[in-house]
């Protein structure tokens, strides 16, 4: 029988992270593959889902989300960088962030339309794009003195009569840079100049190190209303399990895309829509401190991959670690992650999955540090055996 997936679909098997967390499953191997923790979120916040199921918030919440979480995302907003969004009308709660990708990029773009994105980028960018018949515009970020950035000319490069939009990632997965001041203002400035939609994807918002600050492409002079600001409480409170974002916009954006959201799922599940606007209201201590708790676990893993001979670009935020292979006499990433369970009881994840343009990836291989100091100290140590293979 021929191939039942529309052949726009065709290029999207199963993604990296099912065939990687299958490996890890089927050899025990440890997995720093998939980007979640193995500790669970605030304690009270957990307590919080628990207690609206058992009081009945169990039917349909309305469209736009739960008016008290609308709320706490418009406080929390303005609190975090002093940006205004209305409740009612500027905020669309979404099933976790993935959902307001793939909404917001259905919503704007007609078939045909360009949209830049940097890669290597996370997977369900280029899906995403692919269902509205659009057409992805890559981006390289390359190393340079230690971290992942753009060429400002290939960036202008990429823009064309038919691009309608760029996806922004920053915290980046899975490079770990996190886009400085500059970066952002030769994006906001081709934004400005060409009318392109900033569709800005920050679920690393809260997770950044060494002091760097995340900045808001929205906060940039011209681009509030030009920018669909999407956030999620999975890597915020360590609840990737609960799928819960939202997106924050003028209210043209956030109307369209809700009138594509509505027909995917209409509406989020509602016990977490109340744990999560009682997360952003009272526990941003608790991710500050899980910040500086992941800003150690980095180190750890950093110290210890370097030690094992992988060349290490020190992420300024994110779950992960980028590495390039070639020290250790490796050049295929996708050939070393398959072979990694065997060769040191450990899975990651090969970068070039994540590009359109895999050759410029090759030699990478990302790492997890989301994990209890533990799991990556043993990982460290198993790893450690890499470089003493004859
Ligand atoms: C985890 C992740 C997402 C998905 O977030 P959900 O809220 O779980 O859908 C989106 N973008 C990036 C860069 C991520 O790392």
């Amino acid at each position: 029988m021929n191939d039942p997936l529309v052949a726009r679909m065709r290029a999207f098997g199963t993604t990296i992270f099912t065939e990687m967390s299958a490996l890890a499953a089927r050899t025990g191997a440890i997995n720093l593959g998939q980007g979640f923790p193995d500790t669970d979120g605030p304690a009270a916040m957990l307590e919080r889902a628990a207690t609206a199921i058992r009081e009945g918030a169990n039917q349909y919440p309305p469209g736009p989300g739960v008016p008290d979480l609308r709320q706490a995302v418009s406080e929390h907003r303005k609190a975090s960088y002093g940006l205004d969004y209305d409740p009612d009308g500027e905020i669309l709660v979404t099933v976790g962030a993935t959902e307001a990708i793939a909404a917001s990029v259905l919503a704007l773009c007609e078939p045909g339309d360009e949209v830049i994105a940097f890669e290597p980028y996370y997977d369900s960018y280029a899906a995403a794009i692919a269902l509205a018949g659009a057409v992805l515009r890559p981006v390289t970020l390359r190393p340079v003195e230690g971290r992942f950035t753009f060429d400002p000319a290939e960036l202008r490069a990429a823009v064309g009569p038919r691009t309608r939009a760029i996806l922004v990632n920053s915290p980046h997965n899975p490079t770990g840079t996190v886009f400085t001041r500059a970066e952002l203002d030769e994006i906001a400035e081709l934004c400005r100049e060409r009318d392109l939609v900033a569709v800005t994807d920050e679920v690393y918002e809260h997770l950044t190190f060494d002091g760097v600050e995340h900045i808001p492409l929205a906060t940039l002079p011209g681009m509030r209303e030009r920018t669909v600001m999407i956030s999620s409480a999975g890597k915020t409170f360590s609840v990737t399990g609960w799928k819960t974002g939202w997106v924050c916009g003028p209210a043209p954006f956030v109307r369209a895309v809700q009138t594509v959201k509505q027909f995917l799922t209409f509406t989020a599940s509602a016990p977490w829509q109340l744990a999560v606007a009682h997360g952003l209201r009272h526990e941003m201590e608790w991710v500050s401190r899980q910040r500086a708790d992941l800003e150690a676990k980095r180190d750890r893993l950093t110290a210890g991959l370097a030690a094992a001979g992988f060349e290490v670009y020190r992420p300024a935020g994110t779950y992960f670690v980028q590495t390039d292979i070639r020290p250790l006499g490796f050049t295929d990433g996708l050939a070393l992650a398959r072979e990694l369970p065997e060769l040191a009881g450990v899975v990651a994840i090969p970068t070039q999955v994540f590009y359109a343009h895999p050759e410029r990836g090759s030699h990478f291989v990302r790492f997890a540090f989301c994990k209890k100091e533990a799991v990556i100290d043993e990982a460290v140590a198993r790893l450690s055996a890499l470089s003493r293979r004859s």
